[in-house]
């Protein structure tokens, strides 16, 4: 079916190519979350917008491409049969965004995979909780959101540890902004965990609107990844876009998960 035909031949391999040429480009797609920011406008200011995600680790992507490439799935485990599409969202915990969207979930009889920011996680451990409670699955989004490959090992090692020790050792990982290399992927399957990106970018971390992320997200094939938020500024759109496409989704007969084996 269309899951595994979009994986295949000259598709998959333009797709690898662009990723192992590109994380940069393609990091675009998850730019600019820093998380200490992050928080702090949740905490003293949820309703003035955008923070401004000056991250100090990241190298500046050049923003907001609209060529984006598909990410391509980097491990099997997503491919694997059904007709599922692989709900995720990244930074959080959110105490704003977080609980409406598990709601929203709920009601859909959905989960997703949730890659949390671990200092997030730090200071909403209930929130991590919920998210384990709703059936939804917890994963590894490093611990202030760096730039991965500009980091040593050491490094790398730390902020994923320090994240494991607060909510959990857990089997997957995604890099920040989805920049990686082969270095970083081999240091994260080194400690027996997997990275995962995805293959649908409903770019909400821009803020299209709420129309323009639905469409993404009802254009999503069986057996897709795809990438949403639920920290990192304001959501609103999302969770307008979530509350209308997931019945839509539903009513089509997708089911709607995790990651599976996250
Ligand atoms: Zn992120």
């Amino acid at each position: 079916m269309s899951g595994k035909g979009f994986r295949t031949g000259a598709v998959a391999a333009a797709l690898a190519a662009a990723l192992s040429t590109a994380a940069f480009v393609t990091a675009a797609a998850d730019a600019g979350h820093g998380p200490v920011t992050v928080t702090r406008s949740v905490l003293s200011a949820p309703a003035t917008g955008e923070p401004t995600w000056s991250t100090t680790a990241s190298p500046k992507p050049s923003p907001r491409k609209s060529s984006t490439p598909p990410r391509r799935q980097e491990t099997s485990s997503s491919s694997a049969g059904d007709g599922a599409i692989r709900l995720t969202f990244d930074d959080g915990p959110d105490p704003r965004w977080t609980p409406q969207i598990l709601q929203i979930l709920t009601e859909n009889h959905a989960t997703a995979t949730f890659f949390n920011i671990g200092q997030n996680a730090a200071a909403y451990p209930d929130l991590v909780r919920q998210i384990r409670a709703q059936g939804s699955q917890v994963a590894n989004h490093t611990w202030d959101h760096p730039s991965l490959p500009s980091l040593g090992d050491a490094a790398i090692a730390r902020q994923l540890d320090r994240t494991d020790a607060v909510q959990g050792r857990t089997p997957c990982v995604r890099p920040p902004y989805g920049a990686t290399s082969a270095r970083v992927r081999s240091l994260i399957a080194a400690r027996g965990q997997r990275q995962e990106l995805w293959d649908v970018d409903t770019r909400d971390w821009a803020r299209p609107g709420a129309a323009s992320i639905e469409a993404q997200l009802l254009a999503a094939k069986p057996g897709s990844t795809v990438l949403m938020h639920t920290g990192g500024g304001d959501r609103s759109q999302t969770v307008t876009a979530l509350r209308d496409a997931l019945p839509k989704l539903r009513a089509k007969g997708i089911a709607l998960q995790g990651i599976p084996g996250c």
